[in-house]
């Protein structure tokens, strides 16, 4: 396959296992984000791709060659990580033409490709700047640039916008992503931000324990997380313990939830609905009864929280759709079943 195939990587410190048995497959020209806690393993399984760290065991696949053994700087690989910040004698332009210089790249092409990659990233005629007369935001432009100086196969980013304050970094954000699409590079990048992955991502890649947990796209990890972890760690969610009743239909605090049954075998199940997709209602009828015990509006969203005995769960809604409410008022709580997410645990 084109494009990067880790297979069966595991990366083990000692008796610690910071990445276990880890399949992935990124590909090629897709725009992938690692997402996970911290100590998750992200980091260990990036620089593993890198080489910058060796697997205990697997292998790594870059456009079907076996990149494993081969060390770093044969790898075609651009890097934006962290700890990897620019130059500071060198000037922009002297930045981004280091690794054209120390491929011995003529000195006009150089020139060309420097002014190339400016353009690239919106600092046309910054060649001759000092890199300490740059923004932040400016500063991480350059040095994806530098990354980029050699047409890469693979860019590999680690947390590159985390020091960016929040309006700016969701800004790079959207151009980190255009970019990448304009040149239709496979790159991967670790984050802990999941709006940031959120909106970047073909490709969400949710660890945790060293394990991948879901793959998937923004919105399937989203609307159809894999288990208990992924719906609890992307966004909000309300997660109720439901029962089956003999007829294998689901029940919350002994209501049944309308149309919703569990799988066979199941007499009890996680599961977790959104917060947009619960309604309210008269109570009484088939809706489950609950009590409002708090409103919290948010200029953009209203957030109202009901106590179904002793569980609390979140109903958001707009302000146009504001529930007509208020605190300690009974109520009827609709969970529609088709927005009823059955967990694994
Ligand atoms: P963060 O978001 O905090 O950077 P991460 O998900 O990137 O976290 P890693 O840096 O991959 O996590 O680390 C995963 C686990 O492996 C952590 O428990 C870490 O302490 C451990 N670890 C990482 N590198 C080493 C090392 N060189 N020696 C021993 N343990 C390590």
């Amino acid at each position: 396959m084109s494009g990067l195939v880790l297979k069966d990587i595991s990366k083990r410190f000692g008796d610690f296992t910071a990445v276990d048995h880890v399949d992935l497959s990124v590909p090629h020209g897709t725009f992938v984000c690692m997402l996970g806690p911290s100590g998750c393993g992200k980091t260990t399984l990036l620089r593993m791709i890198a080489g910058l760290d060796e697997p205990s065991e697997g292998a790594i696949l870059l456009d079907d060659e076996d990149i494993t053994p081969i060390p770093t700087h044969k790898r075609n690989l651009g890097m934006v990580f962290q700890s990897l910040a620019l130059f500071p004698h060198l000037n922009v332009g002297e930045n981004i033409a280091y690794p054209l210089r120390i491929r011995g790249v003529a000195k006009e092409e150089q020139k060309r490709r420097v002014d190339e990659l400016l353009q690239m990233i919106h600092l046309p005629g910054y060649g001759d700047r000092p890199v300490a007369k740059l923004s932040g935001g400016q500063r991480q432009r350059v040095a994806i640039a530098r990354a980029l100086a050699l047409s890469p196969k693979l860019f590999l980013l680690d947390e590159p916008l985390s020091a960016l304050d929040a309006k700016l970094r969701e800004a790079m954000q959207v151009e980190l992503r255009q970019l990448q699409q304009s040149l239709g590079i496979t790159t991967i990048v670790v984050t802990h931000d999941q709006r940031e992955a959120m909106t970047m991502a073909d490709t969400v890649v949710v660890m945790n324990g060293g394990e991948i947990r879901q793959a998937a796209s923004p919105v399937e990890i989203y609307r159809n997380p894999a288990d208990t972890f992924v719906a609890d760690f992307i966004g909000s969610t309300n997660l109720l313990e439901l029962s089956a009743d003999s007829a294998r239909r689901a029940t919350f605090r002994g209501k049944p939830v309308a149309g919703l049954t569990l799988p066979a075998g199941l007499a009890k199940a996680s599961v977790s609905i959104r917060p947009e997709d619960v309604h309210l209602t008269a109570s009484g009828g088939d809706a489950i009864d609950g009590t409002i015990t708090f409103i919290r509006d948010l200029g953009g969203t209203i957030e109202t929280f009901i106590d179904i005995s002793g569980q609390n769960v979140v109903a958001v809604s707009t302000p146009r759709a504001r529930p007509d409410v208020t605190v300690g008022q009974k109520v009827g709580v609709v969970l529609p079943a088709e927005a009823c997410v059955v967990l694994k645990q």
